[in-house]
C-alpha cells in the first residue's frame, strides 16, 4: 500500500489570523500548502516542527520562531503519513530536539550571566551617576528609615543613647558632641550631622545615609585617646560627605531590582526594604574606605591635632585581629577590613602637623570615657 501523499487542511498564514481551506502535499523534500487560488507555501522537512494541539489533530509550525503561520490536519492517516515522512520520531530528530533545547538554555543562562554581570560591575557605576540626582531631603528620609532598623535591632539593656542617666553621663554627653562639632565645623558638610552615642559592647563605629553617626561605648573605651576617635569621626564623616551609604544603597536597591528581572516576583516590593536592611550588612568597598580615610585624617589635620594618632588605633586594631585569625573577629570599625596595617602604615606616610594641639582637655576625655557610665 502506497502511503497517501496528499490531503485537506486548515492553515493560518501567521498574518491575517484567518483560517483557510487547503491542499497538502507531501512533494520529496518539502511540504507544499495550496489553497484553491494557488501555492501558498512549501515547507522544507527539516524546518517543520509538531506544535502542541488536541487530540484529535495534528498541528505542524516552522522551527525557530521564524513564523507564527501553522497549518492543522484532522485526517488520522494523512496525519500518521506527514509524521512518518517528516521523521518526527527518528533519532536525528530528537538529536535535534535536544540540541534546541540546549541552546535555549545556554543563551538564557548567557542572558542571566550579563545581568549579574551589569550588576556586579556596573551597578556601583550606576550608583555614583546616580547619587546627586538624589535631594538631600529625600537621604534625610532613608537615614530616618535605616535609623529606626538601627533601633529596632538593638537588644541591649537600654537606654539605647548614652548621656541621659546621671551627672556623669551628661558630662560624658558634652564632650561627646564637643568633639562632634569641633570635626564636622572643618568638614563643611551639605547636611548637619546627627550624632548618636549608643550603649552597647559591639566595638563600632558607622555612618549611615542622610549625616546619621553612631559611635559605640565600646569603641570609646576601645580608643586610645580623643585623637584616635576624632580621626574615626572624621573618616565616619568622609563617608557622610561622599554619601557613600547613599550610593550603596542605590547599588543594593539596583541590585534587588536586577534579581526581580531575572527570578521574578520573588523580592517584588521588598526590593526597598532588602536595600535599607543590607545597607547596615554590606561592606563599602576599600575605595571607599580609603578616600573617608583621607578625609578624616585631613579634618583632624586643620584642626591641628596630631593625625598619627588614627594610625596608632590601626596598628592596634591590626595586633589584636592577627590574634583572632581566622575565628570571631569582635573589633570593628565601620566594616570590618582586614587591611587596618595598610591603612596604618598610608596614615603614618602623611606629614604630621608641627606641635599638635589636644582636641579635648585630659578632663572632658575622661568625661567622654564615662558617657555611658549610668552615673
Ligand atoms: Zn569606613
Amino acid at each position: 500500500m502506497t502511503a497517501q501523499t496528499q490531503g485537506t487542511g486548515v492553515y493560518f498564514d501567521g498574518v491575517s489570523g484567518a483560517p483557510q481551506s487547503v491542499t497538502v502535499t507531501l512533494e520529496h523534500s518539502a511540504l507544499a500548502i495550496a489553497s484553491p487560488a494557488g501555492a501558498l507555501a512549501r515547507w522544507d522537512y527539516p524546518a517543520i516542527d509538531a506544535l502542541p494541539a488536541p487530540a484529535d489533530r495534528l498541528r505542524l509550525g516552522l522551527a525557530g520562531n521564524r513564523s507564527t503561520a501553522r497549518i492543522e490536519l484532522r485526517d488520522p492517516a494523512f496525519a500518521a503519513a506527514i509524521k512518518q515522512h517528516v521523521g518526527f520520531d527518528s533519532p536525528q530528530r530528537r538529536a535535534g530536539e535536544r540540541r534546541r533545547r540546549r541552546l535555549v538554555v545556554a543563551w538564557s543562562a548567557a542572558g542571566v550571566a550579563a545581568m549579574m554581570a551589569i550588576g556586579v560591575t556596573g551597578m556601583p557605576l550606576v550608583a555614583e551617576l546616580l547619587a546627586p540626582l538624589i535631594p538631600y531631603a529625600m537621604e534625610i528620609r532613608l537615614g530616618e528609615d535605616t535609623h529606626r532598623a538601627v533601633l529596632a535591632a538593638f537588644d541591649e539593656p537600654g537606654p539605647w543613647e548614652c548621656g541621659d542617666e546621671g551627672p556623669m553621663e551628661r558630662a560624658g554627653k558634652a564632650a561627646f558632641l564637643k568633639l562632634i562639632r569641633r570635626v564636622e565645623a572643618e568638614a563643611h558638610l551639605p547636611i548637619p550631622i546627627r550624632p548618636f552615642l549608643v550603649r552597647t559592647s559591639e566595638d563600632n563605629a558607622f555612618a549611615g545615609p542622610g549625616g546619621f553617626v553612631y559611635v559605640n561605648n565600646a569603641f570609646i573605651l576601645n580608643s586610645g585617646s580623643a585623637e584616635e576617635l576624632a580621626g574615626v569621626i572624621g573618616h565616619e564623616l568622609g563617608h557622610v560627605v561622599f554619601r557613600h551609604s547613599l550610593k550603596r544603597y542605590l547599588h543594593n536597591l539596583g541590585m534587588a531590582y536586577l534579581v526581580t528581572m531575572i527570578v521574578g516576583d520573588v523580592v517584588t516590593g521588598g526590593g526597598t526594604l532588602f536595600a535599607t536592611g543590607t545597607v547596615l550588612n554590606t561592606r563599602y568597598s576599600r575605595a571607599n574606605e580609603t578616600e573617608a580615610d583621607l578625609f578624616g585624617v585631613g579634618l583632624i589635620a586643620r584642626l591641628g591635632a596630631d593625625i598619627h594618632a588614627t594610625a596608632r588605633m590601626w596598628d592596634r586594631r591590626a595586633a589584636a585581629e592577627k590574634q583572632e585569625l581566622g575565628g570571631f573577629r569582635a573589633t570593628s570599625v565601620d566594616s570590618t577590613h582586614p587591611d587596618s596595617a595598610a591603612r596604618a602604615a598610608a596614615i603614618r606616610a602623611l606629614p604630621n602637623v608641627a606641635n599638635p594641639q589636644p582636641i579635648l582637655t585630659a578632663e572632658e576625655w575622661q568625661a567622654l570615657r564615662q558617657a555611658c557610665s549610668r552615673k
